[in-house]
């Protein structure tokens, strides 16, 4: 593992995990940059969110503060003129014929990862962090470890360099993601998530639930939803006696 002298770069949407994320890499890291991407995503909300998550991430935490750099947002508009898909178009979010949900973005990942990587490679930076996660998610094959793997060695190969391409999330499920969250930050962090992050597939941000704002229905809602209660319940079991429950 790096130290505080090396330089990291974060993939950030805005929502909770990369939020999670982000927090993770300031912990480790003496410097850490982020980048979302705008690929025309059916509702603009995580990227409005990102803003405030930033914001936020300064207010709360002054010594993370002094370490978070630049924040880049690029232009990948093209992905959706390629082909719609329930997180680009208007499309219903359904399961398809190849098991895979109407969410998937075909090459998205491996796009996102190569921008960061060509970002990095001109700042000096040797750390790449993603969200991707094998253990809760859609059966994407975009997040397994196996791909990320591949994608580190074909830009370590196309760039010769040494990027190492971290994913904390990998093996968590969402109940860990929030438990990592008060790990790395306690109660702050996890308020701050909660409140500002975003998750819902369809940007409803009018109701406020337990876990933070959505329509509580989509295949994201019911994770993030999923996940904080099973955490919470985590914390009435004996072996978490004595710590202090969530709100
Ligand atoms: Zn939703």
């Amino acid at each position: 593992m790096a130290g505080a002298d090396e330089y990291a770069i974060v993939l950030f949407s805005g929502g909770q995990d990369s939020a999670t994320c982000l927090a993770w890499a300031l912990a480790e890291f003496g410097r850490v940059e982020t980048v979302a991407f705008d690929y025309r995503q059916r509702h603009r909300v995580e990227l409005n969110c990102r803003k405030v998550v930033l914001a936020e991430f300064r207010r709360l935490f002054p010594k993370w503060s002094d370490k978070l750099g630049q924040h880049h947002l690029v232009d990948l508009g093209f992905l959706a003129e390629l082909g719609e898909t329930g997180l680009t178009g208007e499309q219903e979010i359904r399961m398809q014929a190849n098991g895979l949900p109407s969410t998937f973005v075909p090459g998205r990942n491996i796009l996102f990862l190569t921008t960061a990587a060509a970002i990095a490679y001109r700042a000096g930076i040797r750390h790449i962090i993603g969200g991707m996660c094998e253990t809760d998610y859609s059966g994407y094959p975009d997040c397994r470890d196996n791909t990320m793997k591949a994608v580190q060695l074909a830009l370590n190969l196309g760039m010769d360099t040494h990027f190492v391409l971290h994913t904390p999330l990998m093996w968590r499920d969402k109940a860990d993601t929030w438990r990592l969250a008060d790990e790395l930050g306690g109660r702050p962090l996890v308020n701050l998530i909660r409140e500002h992050t975003h998750t819902c597939y369809l940007g409803e941000r009018t109701t406020r639930h337990d876990w933070g704002y959505g329509c509580g229905t989509c295949p994201a809602c019911r994770l993030r939803a999923d996940g904080w209660e099973r955490w919470r319940a985590r914390w009435d079991a004996p072996e978490d006696s004595g710590r202090v429950a969530p709100d």
